[in-house]
Order: structure tokens, then C-alpha cells, then sequence
């Protein structure tokens, strides 16, 4: 079974001058193809930048290179792009389902009510990070609503159809259905948390920070890795030493 973290969107935060990130994409071998966990931005928004893209590069530093994108950094690990039947979505922010359109053939996994959240009617700050073309190319979805029936390490989930095991972990909070994603691996799982934690999970914002644009969830999680050692946890943003390590 092969994982792969990749960096699909650098960006350095003007404060702390120190803390240099990417968007993690996990890209995962399973008996069903290639599933690829978030997407980072796609070719596109390269050549049209989205309104909150622009609004994002005022908050950070992004240097916007195009080969970040997953369909061109899945094309250097040398499977064709193709070949990505499944794409599994945290949540429908910019940075996170901007590449959809670079795999119109896969068949795209996300919560019902995170669904619901970006195609209906904009209620709150979160969900102005929507960029409605991001689907415009009519993707066919597979949502998910029911968490109460099953659990996964004591908390509520899905069951996602791939083998190795993949889980989709309610985490609402951040956005209104956005989800955390359990991926089986040969020894033990990765808990990719997605923006329901901050960079790392490292816990040195200050917790009202956090709770207000995260959600309610990083202190049980941090909690959750703490108690359940073997489990590998990743967070949306990791500092670019976790992509080199990882590599
Ligand atoms: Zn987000």
C-alpha cells in the first residue's frame, strides 16, 4: 500500500515570519485506483484567480507555481493522471477542492452537508471561500450522511468504499460538514485531520483563535495523537520540513 503527502500550495505567513507551509494532498494506492485526498489548486485557478485567492495572498505569501498541482505532480511520480478515479474532499475550500477540474473523471466523496453548504446560500464568513466553478464541469458525487451507525477509533464515521480502509471523520466546525479522513496503512493508520487543526496540530495559537476559525475539534484531536501514538495525524497545512521528511 503506498501513501504519498503532497505539497499542493506553498505559503509563508507574513506572521510568524517563520512558518512556511503547503496544503497536504495525500495520494493513496488502493484496489479501487487512485484516490487522492484534497486536491490543492488546479491549473486553472493559475491562469484565473478567484477572488479569495487574491484576498488569501494578501494575509500570506504564496509564490504560485503552477507544478504544485497535483495532476502535474502525479504526472512526475509517473502515474498517469487518469488513473485518479476517486477524489475525497475534508471540506470544498478553494485551497483544498480548486484541482477538481483536473480529474473530471473521478468520482468525488464528500459529506452531504458540506455539499449542501457550498451550493446553497452563503451563511457565514467560511463559506466565502466557495469557488462555485470549481465544480462547473458537473463531477459526478458520491455524499455521505449518516455517522451515527459506525465509529472509528471510538468516533462516529463512514465507511469509505476503497480497500485499504478509508473513514470519513465528522469534524464540522470549520466549515459546515468539513471532515477528517482515517487512511489505513501497512502498519497502523494516518489521521489527516484536515483544517480542523492548525498547522502541524501544533497548539501554539491561542485557542480562541483556533476555535473560531478552526472549529471546536484541535484539543481532542492533539489529544486523540497523544493517547493513540501509532496513529501518523496530519492537518491540512503542514510546515514544508513534514514534505521533505515525508518524501
Ligand atoms: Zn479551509
Amino acid at each position: 500500500m503506498v501513501i504519498r503527502y503532497l505539497n499542493c500550495l506553498t505559503c509563508s505567513a507574513r506572521v510568524p515570519r517563520n512558518l512556511h507551509t503547503g496544503a497536504l494532498c495525500l495520494l493513496v494506492e488502493t484496489r479501487q485506483g487512485l484516490v487522492l485526498v484534497d486536491t490543492g489548486l488546479g491549473e486553472d485557478d493559475y491562469i484565473h484567480k478567484a477572488g479569495i485567492l487574491r484576498a488569501f495572498q494578501v494575509a500570506t505569501i504564496v509564490p504560485l507555481d503552477p507544478q504544485e498541482t497535483a495532476i502535474r505532480q502525479i504526472s512526475r511520480l509517473g502515474y498517469p493522471p487518469q488513473d485518479v478515479r476517486h477524489i475525497v474532499l475534508t471540506h470544498m475550500h478553494f485551497d483544498h477542492c480548486g484541482g477538481l477540474p483536473d480529474f473530471p473523471h473521478a468520482t468525488v466523496h464528500v459529506h452531504e452537508v458540506e455539499y449542501n453548504a457550498f451550493t446553497g446560500r452563503r451563511r457565514y464568513w467560511p463559506e466565502f471561500a466557495y469557488v462555485r466553478r470549481h465544480i462547473a464541469h458537473q463531477p459526478s458525487f458520491e455524499l455521505y450522511a449518516d455517522a451515527s451507525r459506525e465509529s472509528w477509533y471510538g468516533l462516529p464515521a463512514i465507511r469509505l468504499p476503497f480497500e485499504p480502509q478509508m473513514w470519513l471523520v465528522p469534524l464540522f466546525g470549520h466549515t459546515r460538514g468539513h471532515c477528517g479522513v482515517a487512511v489505513q496503512t501497512d502498519s497502523s493508520w494516518n489521521f489527516h485531520v484536515g483544517d480542523a487543526a492548525p498547522v502541524d496540530l501544533d497548539d501554539s495559537a491561542p485557542g480562541w483563535l483556533t476555535r473560531v476559525a478552526l472549529g471546536p475539534h484541535a484539543d481532542r484531536l492533539r489529544a486523540f495523537g497523544a493517547i493513540h501514538t501509532e496513529v501518523q495525524m496530519t492537518a491540512g497545512h503542514m510546515r514544508l520540513d513534514f514534505f521533505k521528511s515525508a518524501a
